[in-house]
């Protein structure tokens, strides 16, 4: 799954809310998830057990990985229940 875009174009916090995802803020790039589309496969808590962690509050932590990690486990949800907003931080 393309984990930065929604509906075939680049997701943005507003269009992600609008379609009832919740934001998981993070320094360098916004992690997003809906929980109604998650389908539980768990590609997300194995692919990096430091930024998800099912049961802990907030279950996703960003800042717990770099960029690249974060878009990679993103990528790999099969369902489109996470998505991330990479920051411009230069
Ligand atoms: S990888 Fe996606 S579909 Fe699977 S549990 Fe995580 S959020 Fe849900």
């Amino acid at each position: 799954m393309n984990g930065n875009k929604l509906n075939g174009t680049i997701a943005t916090e507003a269009t992600l809310r609008q379609e009832g995802y919740r934001k998981y803020r993070g320094e360098e790039i916004d992690v997003y998830y809906n929980a109604s589309l998650c389908v539980h496969a768990g590609n997300c808590v194995r692919g990096n057990s430091a930024i998800y962690e099912v049961g802990r509050r907030p279950w996703i932590i960003a800042d717990n990985a770099d960029v690249n990690e974060n878009i990679r486990v993103v990528n790999s949800c099969p369902s489109g229940a996470l998505k991330y907003v990479a920051k411009d931080t230069k």
